[in-house]
């Protein structure tokens, strides 16, 4: 059996364990910065995860279903939310046609105006990562990537959009290669949220 993990005293000798509880509170850290701009704007975290997301993908991605899945919450969380950024006129329904009762949302100018308020709000932890040597950004980069991937094949992660699990990513010996871009993926090239992905 693994030894607990949170257990300080695991975490003397085993690496792996430190990483772990270092994540944890890296992932606290971007609640607190979250929590932070949500108080001073008067809206909940996750209306400005889904401003900030609606603001940077394709519309087939803006549904209540795509995005419960995203944010790993429930569709009627995604419902909520999203009447409230309606109500405040952040965001508008997109009808496909007439009829139709599934719509996708896109942005008002408010939204935008909201978005370039928002989409900051993890500026500093990347001000952090200005400081660090690029050789150690490189290594943290691929240690990350593949953890992503990781975590999405073993169902952790519902959604990722990375080149390891793309049809187009092709591994030639040790190099990783895009056949949609047809060249190759240099580790700092690859990409975990990439607008071209398409699931193998
Ligand atoms: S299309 Fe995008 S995600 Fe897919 S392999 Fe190419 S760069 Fe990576």
């Amino acid at each position: 059996m693994n030894s607990p993990l949170f257990n300080p005293n695991n975490q003397v000798t085993d690496l792996s364990n430190k990483i772990v509880a270092g994540l944890e509170r890296i992932s606290e850290a971007f609640k607190v910065l979250l929590w932070e701009k949500a108080k001073a704007l008067g809206l909940s975290p996750i209306q400005i995860q889904l401003l900030i997301f609606i603001a940077y993908h394709k519309m087939a991605f803006c549904t209540v279903t795509h995005l419960a899945k995203e944010f790993n919450v429930t569709k009627p969380t995604i419902s909520d939310a999203v009447r409230v950024l309606i109500n405040k006129g952040f965001i508008e329904k997109i009808f496909p046609t007439s009829d139709s009762r599934s719509y996708t949302i896109q942005l008002t100018d408010e939204g935008k105006q909201m978005v370039s308020e928002t989409e900051n709000f993890a500026l500093p932890i990347k001000t952090q990562l200005n400081n660090t040597e690029a050789s150690d950004l490189n290594s943290l980069f691929k240690t990350i990537s593949n953890l992503i991937f990781q975590l999405n094949k073993n169902g952790i992660l519902t959604v990722q959009r990375t080149c390891y699990a793309c049809k187009f990513h092709q591994k030639i010996q040790d190099s990783d290669y895009c056949n949609l871009l047809e060249k190759e993926l240099l580790n700092s090239e690859i990409r975990i949220d990439c607008p071209e992905f398409e699931g193998k």
